[in-house]
């Protein structure tokens, strides 16, 4: 039998917002943009590859609280370069400024986002839980036309907590006066969205687009957003 539900809390990146396709088109403006080639750097595929590699190596250490903010934004594209030959702080600085100011405006969403929500949005009230940055995360709601279906929108930087620490969960629960027992959570993430929800014994939804394997103990499972239709 289904549950009650009265709102549905959303992940943004890799959820909704197709984090990997916008973050893609943002380092091929800074490829041609900062002509990267003329720098030593081959071409935009193996410049995408190491700024991958390097940016999740830097995210990660800020997530342990081993590396601030303003380290990750200064080192990322620094020493994507510094692997091409390209010794240059300054220019690393620009590169990293030039991408946050262009990737939250791109509005790439998963298929099915928008018919999806507003389906939704009839039924339940709705809001995002995300471990972004605040001053980002709103410009990527706005310009992919997102922020009309939520209500409250909690970020990691407004909580002064993520995903999967409970108290984020539980400050965008207060601020929209919902409660565990009859919300649902969605996201594409098992370590932050998932655990994190049912921490807090909340139901959630797995969205998992690249059928990736897992052993985790789910409430729902999908492959697609357009899904949630038939489950919500
Ligand atoms: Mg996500």
């Amino acid at each position: 039998m289904k549950k009650a539900y009265r709102h549905i809390f959303f992940d943004l990146d890799r959820t909704l917002w197709d984090f990997d396709k916008n973050s893609g088109e943002s380092l091929a403006e800074i490829f041609d943009h900062f002509n990267l080639k003329s720098l030593g750097v081959e071409n935009c595929d193996v410049f995408r590859t190491k700024y991958i590699e390097i940016n999740d190596q830097k995210w990660d250490a800020y997530r342990r609280g081993r590396l601030r903010k303003k380290e990750l934004r200064i080192q990322r594209f620094t020493e994507v370069l510094a692997h091409f030959g390209c010794h240059d702080l300054a220019l690393g600085s620009r590169i990293d400024r030039f991408y946050v100011s262009v990737s939250p405006h791109k509005t790439a969403l998963f298929p099915g986002t928008l018919e999806t929500l507003d389906y939704l949005s009839s039924k339940y009230k709705m809001h995002i839980i995300t471990n972004g940055f605040e001053e980002v995360q709103h410009i990527k709601l706005s310009k992919s036309g997102l922020t009309q279906f939520f209500d409250v929108v909690m970020t990691s930087e407004r909580a002064m907590a993520r995903k999967p620490d409970p108290a984020v969960f539980k400050l965008a629960l207060a601020e929209a006066k919902a409660s565990a027992a009859n919300s649902v959570m969605v996201g594409d993430d098992l370590g932050t969205d998932i655990s994190g929800a049912r921490g807090i014994w909340m139901d959630q939804v797995y969205f998992n687009p690249h059928k990736a394997r897992h052993n985790d103990d789910v409430t729902y499972e999908i492959e697609r957003i357009a899904d949630l239709k038939t489950i919500l």
